[in-house]
This record gives structure tokens, sequence and C-alpha cells, in this order.
């Protein structure tokens, strides 16, 4: 995925039961955490749905083939929001059926099928009749309202299962290591296109308008990965060897689909080529839905991934150049789940990071190796450091962590899965050498395809294929948290090499003392240059003396592989803010990322950061611009409350990169390097947030314009110029704004309208936008997303007013993101006087296991706050020492 407490127990069963098939014992680990007592398996599921789109319900019935593995009376399986018409089990080889009770624990999402006689061990059919509930959140089956071609009202449905919402659906063993097949059919109006898995097997005409369409049966896979759509549709197809390739979209948006339909072209079979095993089914669709959620923007299911349409569909009024490259990146993280995830599943999601660190690892690579252009390395840099931001707080944890209730599997989608477990496999592939590698992931998937791992197996592959030492540098970055501090020691140059000792520590950004005291210790590869060849040592903990060829600027971790922060001594930190402007992008931007880090947590002072980041030659690499004017930005933040320090970074920024925006221009250009077209709305939308006159006379000559023509401002920049208007608007113009988007009829630049509305600066507009966000006006998976861009400039009065509207926002998100939807409201504020709000926000909401995203808010809040006094003053004396920008 591209992002109820119920307590999951750990039931170890004395031994599955001897009667058990050897495949049966294969797919089913009795140590893997579970909520379900291990009394039955099951192997088959056939569904048949019968949706009532109109009065948001289905019918549904479910025969699964499964094994009793002791004799019991009851059967325990999940279910939420069902309600269940007839239970019946009967012998597989024939015999009497025997009816059961039923009975449902809401809080635990449970059945309990009691049976009045005792089952023997052995094969049965259980069959269920049942209805459920369509969801206007993307949990379950789910409905997303639109406008379509014609401009009316329609709705089409979907589901969205992962982590546990399959049993929304159909009452199931609803856990990732119970894998099993499935056939689905589905009853829809006539006129619908359904889609699901695998392709249709066959479609029977049925009264009253329906049609009865069957799908081919799945192979054997767990139960988050099953999906189902059906709606007003159109399809684009492509054929890759003898598989296909589609794209569905509500009917009109053809057009815009034939970009994101050549990536997945593309891609399959450089991924059948990395992987070694080819992608086992006959088709792959990615089916848009016009909508979008706060937990996700797309999911892995096989053979029919689901991608929200702005992140799929590639629409020339509103698509940016970083839209693009999204579409792309999004498709190559889920089409590689396809493998790890779908076809290699972890066993619990206390390994949740297999899929999602891999899935993000993937992404970048496959990325790099169609556009090099696009110059992915960067970004990886850049996910590593969202990693660190979290990572370096008290209530991180690891990358394999204990995850007990279904709250805590939907709160495990986050940095630490997603980018730390990134950022971690990128410093392993570079340990083992990208060929080792390959061949370790190809071992993994041959061995494991269809069945259920844990982190260790792969290791395991890994170290096979010729990675020696790895499980150990592996084992200790993904069982702790936290991140290593390399401190440097002063260095000598004797006869042309480097002479430095490294001391390893842990970098911590509010328990500095603590660690210092206590450091952990790992295996940590440590690369370092100094003009000449790259060296690399295997640090542990103590001094490690290191001889490196040259006596240029010492630059560790060079490539920027290393999950580590590096303390230099001010000496090695001036020769390398002068050797800057001739460094490689990556560690340009690594460097100036480190150094800033340290100053603001006060491992150093501010100066040292600082000077690395005025080093950065405004006629850099655009794509490491783009990166780093986001920290003069996070720096203007910081110095909220202090007006002098704001005014002379924005005219810093703005005398040291408004002629870079000249030079690229206010519009696009015809075969202009894709960085340079990202990196001018980054300039834009800065320039603007600090009122740079030029960007805001021509923002108003453009707005102007648009009001008349809706295309006087170019698609790609359509959401920058206007995002410029939005956050200096008065209310004649965010009146305008309103008017346009409630006459837009698409999907996407509709809710990018919308969301405009909650930027303004003007405290009483940003008011009005929370206020129309509760309306039914702007459709309900747009709502939270107006208020979260309120939060971003007025975070306390998008949180006040969240909390006084409780009950109705939590029917604006996800089941599955409610919880960090705060942690989210918050993401902006370093203001103290939130914490005791959050914190009786999230004993009032939320289970005592389930408060970590509020924890580690309260955390970030706290650690930062505590540092304003310094990095204000520091900061201010800094900028009167380098008046000139
Ligand atoms: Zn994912």
């Amino acid at each position: 995925m591209k992002s109820l407490n119920i307590l999951l127990t750990s039931v170890a069963l004395a031994c599955a039961a001897p009667a058990l098939a050897a495949a049966q014992q294969d797919t089913v680990d009795v140590t893997v955490p579970t909520q379900l007592p291990r009394t039955a398996i099951p192997h088959h599921y056939s569904v048949t749905v019968t949706p009532h789109a109109e009065r948001l319900a289905f019918d549904g019935t479910v025969r699964i083939d499964l094994d009793v593995v002791q004799p019991t009376r009851q059967l325990v399986l999940n279910a939420a929001d069902i309600s269940f018409a007839s239970v019946a089990i009967r012998p597989a080889k024939g015999g009497s059926a025997l009816a059961a009770r039923v009975s449902v624990d809401d809080d635990a999402q449970t059945a309990t099928l009691t049976f009045p006689r005792s089952l023997a061990k052995g094969a049965y059919r259980l069959d269920i009749r049942y209805s459920g509930k369509i969801n206007t959140q993307a949990n379950g089956l789910f409905a997303l309202d639109y406008k379509n071609a014609e401009g009316k009202s329609a709705r089409s449905l979907f589901t969205q299962f992962e982590a546990a919402d399959a049993r929304r659906f159909v009452p199931s063993w609803d856990e990732p290591d119970y894998k099993a097949t499935w056939d689905l059919a589905a009853r829809v109006p006539a006129s619908e296109m359904a889609v699901s898995n695998m392709p249709r097997a066959s479609t029977k005409t049925l009264a009253g308008g329906l049609k009865e369409v069957r799908f081919q049966t799945t192979p054997t896979m767990s139960s988050y990965l099953l999906f189902f759509a059906s709606g007003d549709f159109g399809r684009v197809t492509k054929q890759v060897g003898d598989r296909e390739v589609g794209i569905v979209m509500t009917r009109g948006n053809e057009s815009k689909a034939h970009y994101a339909l050549d990536a997945e072209a593309q891609i399959l079979p450089y991924y059948d080529e990395y992987f070694g095993t080819p992608y086992p089914l006959p088709k792959l669709d990615n089916v848009a839905g016009p909508g979008q959620s706060q937990f996700f923007g797309a999911m892995e299911n096989w053979g029919a991934i689901f991608t929200f349409e702005y992140a799929l569909l590639n629409d020339p009024a509103i698509t940016s150049e970083a839209g693009k490259q999204s579409i792309f990146a999004v498709e190559a993280h889920e089409m590689a789940h396809q493998w790890f995830g779908d076809l290699v599943t972890m066993a619990w999601w206390d390994d949740l990071w297999l899929n999602e660190g891999f899935a993000s690892w993937m992404e970048t690579k496959a990325t790099k190796h169609f556009h090099p252009d696009w110059e992915a390395d960067i970004d990886r840099v850049g996910s590593r450091e969202g990693a660190m931001g979290l990572d370096s707080l008290n209530s991180t944890h690891p990358v394999v962590q204990q995850v007990r209730t279904v709250e805590q599997a939907n709160q495990a989608f986050d940095a630490i899965s997603y980018s730390k477990g990134e950022s971690v496999i990128s410093m392993l592939e570079d340990f083992a050498g990208p060929d080792v590698w390959r061949d370790g992931i190809r071992r993994y998937v041959a061995a494991h395809k269809y069945r259920n791992t844990r982190t260790g197996d792969l290791w395991s592959a890994v170290e096979a294929a010729g990675a020696k030492g790895l499980t150990t540098i592996a084992n200790d970055f993904t069982n702790q948290p936290g991140i290593p501090l390399i401190s440097v020691g002063q260095s000598q140059c004797v006869g042309g090499a480097t002479q430095v000792s490294l001391t390893q520590g842990q970098f911590s950004a509010d328990r500095m003392q603590e660690v210092a005291a206590r450091p952990q210790s790992w295996h940590v590869p440590v690369k370092a240059s100094a003009g000449g060849a790259t060296v690399q040592v295997v640090t542990t903990g103590p001094a490690t003396q290191l001889s490196v060829p040259g006596c240029g600027p010492l630059l560790i971790n060079p490539g920027q592989y290393g999950y580590y922060r590096t303390l230099y001594t001010p000496q090695q930190v001036q020769a390398l803010a002068a050797r800057l402007p001739q460094l490689a992008g990556m560690d340009q931007y690594g460097l100036i990322a480190n150094g800033m880090a340290l100053s603001l947590t006060g491992y150093q002072p501010m100066q040292p950061g600082l000077d690395l980041l005025d080093a950065m030659p405004a006629n850099g690499s655009a794509k490491v611009l783009q990166r780093v004017v986001g920290r003069w930005e996070d720096l203007y933040d910081q110095l909220d409350g202090n007006p002098a320090a704001q005014a002379a970074i924005s005219r810093r920024v703005i005398r040291s990169y408004g002629p870079r925006l000249a030079q690229l221009g206010f519009s696009p250009r015809e075969g202009e390097p894709a960085v340079d077209a990202i990196l001018r709305p980054t300039l834009i939308s800065l320039l603007g947030k600090y009122q740079d006159p030029t960007v805001l006379a021509e923002a108003s000559r453009l707005f102007a314009a648009w009001r008349t023509d809706a295309n006087a401002i170019p698609g790609s920049l359509k959401s920058t110029w206007l995002g410029v208007i939005a956050r200096n608007a008065d209310a004649a113009t965010w009146d305008a704004l309103h008017e346009r988007a409630r006459a837009t009829t698409g999907t996407v630049e509709r809710t990018s309208l919308y969301q405009l509305l909650g930027r303004a600066r003007d405290e009483a507009l940003a008011r009005r936008a929370l206020e129309l966000a509760l309306t039914d006006e702007p459709g309900k998976t747009i709502s939270s997303g107006i208020m979260t861009s309120v939060a971003a400039g007025h975070p306390r009065l998008a949180i006040d007013f969240v909390l006084s509207h409780l009950a109705q926002v939590n029917q604006l998100i996800d089941i599955s993101g409610r919880s960090r939807f705060m942690q989210r409201l918050a993401s902006s504020s370093r203001d103290p006087a939130l914490i005791p709000i959050l914190e009786a926000y999230a004993r009032a909401n939320l289970g005592e296991s389930d408060r970590k995203p509020i924890q580690q808010t309260v955390d970030r809040i706290r650690s930062e706050s505590a540092q304003t006094q310094r990095i204000q003053a520091e900061t201010s004396a800094w900028l009167q020492a380098h008046p000139q920008g």
C-alpha cells in the first residue's frame, strides 16, 4: 500500500494435526501470532455478492472449504459489520448439514459459530448467507460518488481490505498467513463493468437489468489482497508477452490513462527479470477511483491494483510534472508488491516492513532505471531524512515491531516501515553489491512463493547468495530502533592518506544526554572518501581507526547509502562547505540535511549547519535545490515569533533563488529537463509564500486571466499558481475560487480546488474552509483534505475545530486512518500548548496501546520547542554576520 481495538493473542497450538496434508501445514505456521483459535484452516472460498449501491448495502454468500484440525464444537472467524442470515456445515465427502448458532463480538471483529455437536477432524464445507454495509470511506466495500462525463452524479464501488477489512466484505479467516484460493462472483447492473483480481470466467444475464459476472479462480493468496469493483468504467489495455496489462477508469477518462498504461507495460518485464519469477497471473489491472483517503493512495491487490485517480491519471488540465513522476513511482511501488507482498507475504503484521520497505526501495530502483534524468537518488536521501525525523524520537519503534491489535497494524504503515525500511535495504544492497543482492532476492522469491515469510528468511537468502556478514548488520538495524551517530575525530594527512578515528554513538533528538551515556550499538557499514578511492569499514561502537586515500576534505557516507548521522569537527565542516559546489548532488543534499539536523537538535551550534546550507550554489542541480530550499523554509517556520529573522531569511531566499526562477521562467518550456519542471513550482510556491512582488504580480495576472479563460494557466502549474493566490486570498478572491470549485466536475481538479480553499493565511477564511468541509458540498472523501490543508497554516484552529466536531469528522476519514489524522493535523505545529490537548484526545479516544502516533507528535513538539530559543538566537546572529545571501 502506498500507507476497534482487538487484542490479538499469541496462540501456540500444541502441534498441527497429523492428518493435515503437507500443503496445508506449509501455509499455516502455528507460531505466527493470531487472534483466531487454530481449530480450522480454510483452503478455498467461493463468494457471491449482490451490491445494492443506492442503499449502501450488499448481500453475500460464501462457501468455505476448510479442514478442521482439532475436534471442536466452535469455529471462530473474522467478521465486522456483517449480519448473518444462515450458517451450515457439512463434511466434504457428503453427509447431513449442521446449522450453527452465531454470536458476534463487535470489538474483537469475530463471529463464533457454535454447532449442535462436535466436529471431528477432517474436511468440511461451510456455507454462510449474510449481508453487509457499503461504506463511504475506503474500508471494506465502499462507494465513491463523482460527476460523470455528462456532468451527472454517479456512484462506483471498490474494495479496500488491508490491513484487516476483508472481514467487512466476507466472513473469513482474515489474517495474512491463512492463504487460500478465491472464486468471486458478483451480481451487478448489466450496464456496468465488474473487475476483480482475475479475468472474467463467465457472464450471465439475470432478471431486473442485472448480470452475474464470475471471475476465474485466484492463486493461493491472503484475504487482504482480494479485490472487487463495479461501475460505469472504461478500460485500456496492452499485451506484454502472454499477459495483459490494463488501466480501468471511470468512463470518459480513457485518454488520461495511457501514461500509466505505458509505465505498467514497461515495468512488468523489468520486474519479471529482476525477481527471476515471472508475474504469474494472466492480467494486471490498475483501477482508478475518483476520490481520496487520508490513509493511502494506492493498494496492491493481486492482479487488480487500486489507485486513486489523482495518483494514476495524467490530466493535462491539472497534473504537474511532480504528479506525472509520482504516477510512475506509485505504479512501480504497487507492481513490486505483486511479488513482495502478494506472491510472498509477511506471516504477520510485525514484518509489514518486508512489504513496504521493499516496495519503496524497488520503486526508487525502477524509477532510476527507466528515468535516470529524474534523479530519484535524491528522493532516496529525502526518504531517509523523513525516517530519521521519526526515528530520532524516544517514541520510535524498530522496523520489525510487535503488532497486537488491528489499530497497531494500521499504525505500522508509517515512515519507519516505508522509509527506514527503504533506507536500510539501500544500505544492505550497497553492502552486498547489486548482483549478489538481486541473486538473494531471486532465491527468496523462488523459495517462498505462494507462502508466508519473516524478515530472517530474506537475510538467509541474501547471505546464501554470497553477502557474508549481512545478517548481523541487518538484524541490528531492523530489530532495534534509532539512529547511529558516527563522530569523526581530528584528521591528519600522513603520506598522502587521511588518518582518522571514528567513534560510534547514538543520535537522539529528545534524549541526547541519556543516549550519550548509554548508546545502543550497531554493526554500521561506514564509507569514507578524501579525494582518492572510497574505503569501507564496519564499526561496532568503540573507536575505529581509518586510513582514507587522499588528503582532500573528508567525506563520510559518500553516495548516502548509510543510515546514520555524522558529526564532523568544525574544521572538517569548513573544508566540506568550501568543496560543496563540486560534490555529487546527493552528497550535497545529504551533507546539508545531516548538518542542519545536528544543528537543530543541539549536537552542534547552528553555524556549521547554516554554513553548509549557505554553501549550496544557486545554480546547482535543480533536483538538489528543490530539496534544499525546503531547509530554508523549515528554518523560517522555526523562527515563528521573530519577524526580523524571518524577514532576513525571506530576503536571502528571494535574492539567492529569484534569479534562478527568472532563468527558468514562469511557464513550462518545450523540451526542458524534467528536474527544471519540478524546481519551477517549488520556487514559485516558496517565493510566493515570502511575498516576492514579482511572483505575486504574475499570480494576480494569471488569476485574472483564468477567471475568464480556464486554460489561461498551464495545467501543470495550475495548483501552484492558484496556491499562491489562495494563500494570500481576500474574501472576494476566496469566493471566486470557491465558485470555481463548485462548478468543476473532474474529480482531481475539483479536489485540488477545494483543498486550496484551506490554504488561506487569513484566519477567518481558514475557518470558513473548515465549516465548508463539514457540509455535503465538497463530497465524502474531499472534506478531510480541506481540514488537512487548513492545518498546514493554522494547526491550532484546525485541531480545535476537529475536536469540537469529532463524531462528524470521523465519518469523513477511513477507519484505518482515524488515529493518525490528529498527528497529521499537528504536523506543522511546534506549540507546547498543544501537548495537553493531544494527550487528552488520546486518553478519550484511543486505547492505551494505540496512542503511538500521538506520543510521536508530543515527543516531536517537546524536542523542537525546547530548542527554539537557542535556534532563534544563533540563527539571528548568523544572519547578521552573513548579510549577503
Ligand atoms: Zn506499499
